[in-house]
């Protein structure tokens, strides 16, 4: 529904140049040509990335979670890499299968089971919805059914936990080694297909992109939107699920791990599942929503999406819940209260400033926000076809008080999440240092983009707004 808005808006406000075409507009999807800065950080996030993953399980694993142990036995030739290697639990026929059979269920949910839920939710936006435009122009649709797999895999877990006793729910805590090679498989196998695809048979040839680096172009992606058939979009379901519909699932195991080990959960795991839950909960009610977001309406499909999505996402967005299996923190009525505070107001500011945006370009600037008529920068832009698109940038409401609200409340949240923990070890505060420089990185990568695509517009809205993340200070 409001992506059928929104495409109206767009329609009408779809007419000929008016205020000058601005020629670099037409280069606003992701970059052309590889800077040296760019290549060096890539290749870096090759050869590193997966060792940061195994580094931080493992610690877990072998070192109570900590992270220096490891280094000062390595360094004081306490411990050799071998050591280390063979305690390390390798893959298992049980890990394979239990991997199969949930990425399979998942591809089931999302391509054999059509929307129900926004059918009975009020509210809710699912069922086949249209994406942003792309940069050759194309409007793709999907079918949103996020939420419904993701009450239908939690419904079947309690049942299980509670009812049937099939497995353990400790049962991803138990192989949570094993499986980290299986989503490392299925990462690449998913990323060296999509670059072959982008190569031999793309989706839509005119939304391909090809920098000439192979390297750059393996982890950035060629394809803008690869899909099978009509309706598997790669991105679509490797953004969600498996991964996400399995965060809170794994935090549930976590806190199953905790009741096996000391006959009790603590009030930090209670908190890292409410937090992160209604983090996950607030995705899937919104899936439609994160159609216009820039992993979707931006990044092409490479190893930074495949790999991620599989590997990085389900396990470092979950160290939290982890380090407290090793080290159950129970924490004072007042600091769980400050924390849960914390946590909520930054998921009020994340979740209403990514609102306002929504219902203004829904309505096309036809709305109120915080009571009054919404002000905002007329705006243009070029599809690479040279058709020209007009659109606003709102100035009212947070978007008033930085360019890019909406991180602040997620880092927030993100502080909420590690400060559950303590402070005796740095592991579960990687989180917050991540989030800070990813979304960090992210203003940049969408500042050069919106100039890009906006040029001289988006410099008044700069100069409206001046600042990115908080106000009077950056
Ligand atoms: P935004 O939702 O902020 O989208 C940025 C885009 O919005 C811009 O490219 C521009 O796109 C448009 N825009 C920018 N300013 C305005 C304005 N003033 N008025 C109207 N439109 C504007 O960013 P993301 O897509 O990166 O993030 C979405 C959410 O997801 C955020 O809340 C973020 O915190 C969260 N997130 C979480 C991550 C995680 O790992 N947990 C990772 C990434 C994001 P255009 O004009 O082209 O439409």
């Amino acid at each position: 529904m409001a992506a059928h808005r929104e495409k109206k808006s767009e329609e009408r406000n779809h007419r000929s140049a008016r205020n000058g075409a601005q020629a670099p507009q037409v280069q606003w999807g992701r970059a052309w040509e590889v800077d040296w800065f760019s290549l060096a950080s890539i290749l870096f996030l090759l050869a590193f990335a997966p060792l940061i993953v195994y580094y931080f399980i493992m610690s877990c694993d072998q070192y109570q979670c900590s992270l220096t142990d490891p280094l000062i036995n390595l360094l004081m030739g306490n411990k050799h890499l071998s050591d280390i290697w063979s305690k390390t639990p390798s893959l298992t026929y049980t890990a394979a299968g239990i991997y199969t059979v949930w990425v399979a269920f998942q591809v089931i949910l999302y391509v054999f089971v059509p929307d129900f839920c926004h059918k009975f939710l009020p509210g809710y936006v699912g069922g086949v919805q249209e994406g942003a435009v792309t940069p050759a122009g194309v409007v793709n649709k999907y079918e949103v059914n996020g939420l419904q797999a993701w009450i239908i895999t939690h419904i079947l877990w309690f049942a299980n936990a509670y009812y049937f006793h099939y497995f353990s729910p400790t049962i991803i805590f138990d192989n949570w080694i094993p499986l980290l090679w299986c989503a490392n498989i299925l990462g690449y196998v998913v990323s060296t297909f999509a670059m072959i695809k982008g190569y031999f048979f793309p989706t839509n040839a005119k939304d391909c992109k090809f920098t000439g680096n192979f390297f750059y172009d393996y982890m950035m992606g060629i394809e803008f939107n690869p899909r099978i058939g009509k309706w598997f979009d790669f991105k679509l379901f490797f953004n969600g699920r498996p991964g996400i519909v399995a965060w809170t699932l794994i935090n549930l195991s976590y806190a199953a791990k905790q009741q096996e080990l000391y006959g009790h959960v603590t009030n930090s795991m209670i908190l890292v599942n409410v937090l992160q839950g209604i983090y996950v909960l607030d995705y899937f009610w919104n899936e439609a929503w994160y159609l216009k977001t820039i992993d979707i309406c931006h990044d092409h499909f490479g190893w930074y999406l495949g790999w991620g999505d599989c590997v990085w996402l389900p396990y470092l967005y979950t160290l939290q819940g982890l380090y407290l299996v090793y080290h159950p923190v129970q924490l004072c009525t007042a600091n769980a209260i400050g924390i849960l505070a914390l946590g909520l107001v930054g998921y009020y500011i994340f979740r209403m400033t990514n609102h306002q945006k929504d219902l203004f370009r829904c309505t096309s600037g036809n709305c109120k926000i915080w009571g009054e008529k919404p002000d905002y920068i007329e705006c243009s832009y070029m599809s690479v076809d040279g058709t020209k698109y007009y659109s606003k940038l709102l100035t009212s409401g947070f978007w008033g008080w930085a360019r890019h609200f909406n991180y602040t409340g997620d880092l927030m949240g993100s502080l909420a999440y590690c400060l559950t923990c303590g402070f005796e070890h740095f592991l579960p505060y990687f989180y917050i240092i991540y989030m800070t420089i990813l979304l960090t990185h992210r203003c940049i990568r969408d500042e050069h983009r919106c100039y890009s695509k906006f040029g001289k517009d988006w410099k008044r809205y700069t100069a409206a707004v001046p600042y990115q993340l908080i106000p009077g200070l950056f």
